[in-house]
């Protein structure tokens, strides 16, 4: 009789919060990170996409959920509600960056489950996103929230690193305790070092050490615990991070226009022209006529607001304008490359994406591209500017809460110059290829190559032989 080992399988997913790949893989390669590095020994590492808007909140729901953060109801890091449905928001703007981080798990949809619902006893600590773990969300409580709030709010990263590490500490004892089927945790602090002192810092370098230091824990605890044949380990991240020396000031331009602008913090602003929601910085959501309940198709706003888009693509912090036109064609417009649409068709056979250039060759295609499907249109723009541009574009641009317009910054350019808690040196948000990239490390042997973030959750539910009814944007990569 044969002992079915994937029965006892349990996944343990860590993310490196704003690492980018080539960092991990040096890190790897180094010596610094020798127990990430013996697991890619076993299974394989690359770079895979992350969702766009590339931020921290919106881009965990792809590793939680398996699907674009958009059609779960997340479409930024800060975004307007025109559906008036946000309790305690008088504005009606969210902004994840500060203690809406409470609401994250209550604005996704419940109609998909999360890879901690699917896959119990669960666990998880410091994840943005967090819905149905059954054995602790570590780091949400209101205790941990104030321990972190001081050194989030005045920047003291030190501080964080600190929490950060306790927290860790507790989710490692919970973890011997629960042997959670599926658990997740996630490691900020690389993101907050990489903002002040850059990517390749060597204050990212120590925190890369931090990760690889806790997996060694949580596998050395499953060794003792007689289970570490049954623990699988998955790295992976929710975002890239570029160098920034430049940051336009969107809101107070949009003012100079004679606008009145909603954005954050100045929330308390009477029947405002537009509501900008800037979040990672180098993208912006931008809702025209936010008092309007429903958002309308760009066909049908008045000409004004298309007078603004051309200054507003003149700017040079302006890279990529993407302008929903109806439920399935999204419009990209750049200043030098000219203008294109993305549309979307549902077949009987899935979904696929065309690339039609009107004027030019906005994302660098090279030319018109017919039904693909989801795979082909990641393998068309992989080694593009704008990696898994196509797909990305399209879920973002339809979505009931995104905004009109969506924003991608140029290189080296951010979109917000005031307000921010830390001065920054580096950034993330924009479809650039720098932000999009991200790490995955996974210790099995892949079937075919990994490509979205997306394609975790359905590969995790294989791995841990559980059956879903879902239709994944992800593509499992174990079969
Ligand atoms: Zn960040």
């Amino acid at each position: 009789m044969s002992h079915d080992t994937t029965i006892d399988r349990r996944l343990l997913l860590v993310i490196a919060d704003g690492v980018r790949p080539d960092v991990l893989e040096d890190a790897m390669n180094a010596g610094r990170a020798p127990t990430l590095a013996a697991l890619r020994e076993r299974g394989s590492y690359g770079p895979v996409t992350s969702s766009f808007p590339s931020v921290t909140g919106p881009a965990y729901v792809p590793f939680l959920m398996g699907q674009h953060p958009a059609r779960m109801g997340l479409p930024g890091l800060r975004w307007y509600d025109r559906a008036r449905s946000l309790r305690w928001s008088p504005a009606q703007a969210r902004s994840y960056a500060g203690i809406d981080i409470w609401h994250v798990d209550h604005d996704v949809s419940r109609e998909v489950p999360t890879l901690l619902e699917y896959a119990q006893p669960s666990l998880s600590a410091m994840s943005m996103l967090a819905r149905g773990a059954t054995h602790g969300r570590i780091g949400r409580s209101i205790g941990w929230m104030l321990r972190a709030a001081p050194s989030h709010f005045r920047g003291n990263l030190l501080g964080w690193r600190d929490v950060e590490r306790k927290a860790t500490a507790a989710f490692l004892r919970q973890f011997g305790r629960v042997r959670p089927r599926a658990s997740i945790l996630a490691i900020t602090s690389p993101d907050k070092f990489a903002h002040k002192f850059g990517p390749y810092s060597e204050p990212v370098r120590a925190a890369i050490a931090d990760v690889d230091a806790a997996v060694a824990q949580a596998r050395a605890i499953a060794a003792r615990g007689g289970w570490l044949e049954s623990l699988h380990v998955w790295v992976t991240g929710d975002h890239g991070h570029a160098p920034v020396t430049q940051h336009d000031d969107l809101h107070r331009w949009l003012e100079s226009e004679g606008l009145k602008v909603l954005a954050h913090p100045r929330l308390n602003v009477k029947n405002p022209d537009v509501a900008l929601m800037v979040g990672g910085n180098a993208m912006a959501h931008l809702y025209f006529q936010p008092a309007e309940r429903t958002r309308r198709w760009w066909t049908t706003h008045s000409a004004q607001w298309e007078r603004l888009l051309t200054r507003l693509l003149e700017r040079p912090s302006i890279d990529l304008l993407a302008v929903g036109q109806s439920l399935r064609v999204v419009e990209v417009r750049h200043q030098q490359r000219g203008v294109a649409e993305v549309e979307r068709h549902d077949t009987a056979r899935g979904v696929r994406w065309s690339y039609r250039p009107l004027e030019g060759d906005p994302l660098g295609l090279g030319g018109p591209l017919h039904h693909l499907d989801a795979c082909t249109a990641w393998e068309v723009t992989s080694d593009s500017a704008y990696p898994d541009s196509l797909v990305q574009l399209s879920w973002l641009a339809s979505a009931p809460r995104s905004g009109d317009v969506l924003v991608s910054a140029t290189d080296g350019w951010d979109l917000r110059a005031r307000f921010e808690p830390v001065p920054h040196v580096s950034t993330h948000g924009a479809l650039l290829r720098d932000q999009m990239l991200v790490p995955l490390l996974i210790d099995v042997p892949a079937v075919r190559t990994p490509q979205r973030t997306a394609d975790i959750v359905p590969s995790a539910l294989d791995l841990l032989s559980i059956t879903a009814e879902t239709q994944f944007d992800g593509r499992s990569f174990l079969r």
